[in-house]
């Protein structure tokens, strides 16, 4: 089932996630509705408070970012669930780069992130994981894991361009967007 998205300016947004435990009541059902409703989005990751629920789970398909002729990152094979993540090192170095948000839609701005990172999670046979992440893996395991937290990439761009954004973000807030998906309004 697509389940709606929700929008920059609800308050499930900014709030911090909860670990589930295996026993969490239509686990199942809800990891296919997110990659479902991740697929009919287009995007490429998808945590649980984007579709209002406070729960630590993310899924992520990067396969549409690979470049079959140079796919270095490996994004053609990297889907994974993430259950209860946590991020236990990351490098000095960051990146910057563009990056958007389901959320917060027909917004891109550059972002600073770090270059690696080892991650601790379960999948969605409850078996704990450690992965170690680099470039475009790590990039969108720390969106989507800043979501976990109620952070959004918004804030961590400059004060700048930010008062620059604030037309589009209040838009978006009072839900006059126009989305390509089912989303809730505020
Ligand atoms: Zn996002």
């Amino acid at each position: 089932m697509i389940l709606p998205i929700y929008l920059y300016g609800h308050s499930v947004l900014r709030k911090k996630s909860e670990d589930i435990t295996k026993e969490y009541s239509g686990f199942r059902q809800l990891i296919s509705d997110m990659f479902e409703t991740m697929y009919k989005a287009e995007g490429v990751g998808l945590a649980a408070p984007q579709i209002g629920k406070n729960i630590n789970i993310i899924v992520i398909d990067a396969s549409p970012m690979a470049d079959e002729e140079n796919d270095e990152d490996e994004l053609k094979n990297f889907k994974r669930v993430f259950v209860n993540p946590k991020i236990t090192y990351n490098s000095d170095e960051k990146k910057c780069s563009e990056e958007g948000c389901l959320s917060i839609p027909n917004i891109h701005e550059k972002v600073d992130r770090y270059v690696d990172l080892t991650i601790e999670y379960f999948n969605e046979n409850f078996e704990k994981l450690t992965e170690h992440l680099v470039g475009a893996k790590a990039k969108i395991i720390q969106h989507e894991y800043d979501h976990l937290n109620g952070e959004l990439f918004i804030d961590k761009i400059s004060p700048i361009r930010r008062k620059l954004l604030n037309k589009k973000l209040s838009a978006i807030a009072k839900g006059k967007i126009a989305t390509r998906y089912p989303i809730v309004k505020n």
